[in-house]
């Protein structure tokens, strides 16, 4: 008997893998059509500065309606999308397309608003890449003191002297900068002090738990303090909460991000809140 239960397991096993790999591939070949076919959107997740009570602007967020499997996530295809180069033309997409949806809301009375972009490793790294944000910028006419790109810790501290030079560069064409997801890798707090970023974002897992594990709390106090001594913005990432904002308020926390104020959004319903918090 059990050994025709562990020879059950065994075929669940394998045609679950079988079913695994078969999306992969049916995603990756998807990919490959998704820009051209336009089935990419972007949703728009508000930042609430607190300071101001208001919204200071919008983090785009990519996400791939596929024709069969439905609304494909980034965690999915984003390392797809990496692995195989696309990533390249599908993250100009994005840019361009945030910048010229951050024109059309300066149309509709949402003038200063902010923009922010993901950029992911390979993007980060891609040559070309500084000339193409130029291009993007120009094309489409935004300020470049409203657009921030985000890239994560890990991207950022490893590879010092290069890291530091794509930064200014980056820099330059007028757009700030942002760490991504800061806390969750290895690097001291002190490294930043070198980068030339503007603005950190505290990973959502420290912010999560910092009401009830006293070790989140004492890194998340932590991280606002340096931040703020080497002049840089903090955001808060996955406020949840009312009390989670009230805390992060209390630490000087300067904007703040999540569900709470809410969650991603479809563009056209963006500045009905802008609205709502200028009253
Ligand atoms: P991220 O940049 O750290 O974005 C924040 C993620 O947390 C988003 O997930 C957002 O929907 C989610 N989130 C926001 N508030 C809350 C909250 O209160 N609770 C919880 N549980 N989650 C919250 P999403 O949209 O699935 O994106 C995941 C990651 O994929 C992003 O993390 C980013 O690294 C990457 N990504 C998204 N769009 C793009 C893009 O256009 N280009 C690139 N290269 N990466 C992207
Ligand atoms: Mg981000
Ligand atoms: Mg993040
Ligand atoms: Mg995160």
């Amino acid at each position: 008997r059990s050994k025709l239960g562990g020879g059950n397991d065994f075929q669940l096993f394998s045609s679950e893998m079988k079913e695994e790999i078969q999306r992969r591939v049916q995603l990756e070949l998807g990919l490959r059509r998704a820009l051209e076919r336009e089935e990419l959107f972007l949703l728009y997740q508000p930042l609430l500065d607190l300071d101001a009570g208001r919204i200071q602007g919008h983090e785009a967020l990519m996400r791939w309606n596929h024709p069969e499997l439905g609304i494909i996530v980034p965690a999915e295809f984003i390392p797809i999308a990496e692995e195989t180069g696309l990533i390249v033309p599908i993250g100009q997409w994005a840019l361009r397309e945030a910048c010229l949806q951050n024109r059309r809301w300066e149309a509709e009375g949402g003038q200063g608003l902010g923009i922010s972009v993901n950029l992911s490793a390979r993007q980060f790294q891609q040559r070309g890449l500084v000339e193409d944000i130029r291009g993007i910028l120009e094309e489409t006419g935004i300020d470049p003191g409203l657009v921030t790109l985000e890239i994560t810790e890990n991207l950022a501290m490893n590879k010092e002297e290069y890291m530091i030079s794509r930064l200014r560069a980056l820099r330059e064409t007028g757009v700030r900068m942002a760490i991504d997801d800061f806390g969750t890798g290895y690097s001291s707090l002190m490294y930043l002090k070198k980068f030339p970023v503007q603005i950190l974002k505290i990973d959502r897992s420290f912010v999560s738990d910092m009401l009830r594990d006293e070790d989140d709390a004492e890194i998340v106090r932590t991280i606002i303090a340096m931040a703020h001594q080497l002049k840089l913005r903090v955001t808060a990432e996955g406020v949840e909460t009312e009390g989670q904002l009230q805390y992060l308020r209390g630490l000087g926390c300067d904007m703040v991000q999540g569900y709470y104020i809410s969650r991603p959004l479809p563009a056209e319903q963006c500045i009905r809140l802008v609205k709502q918090y200028d009253e």
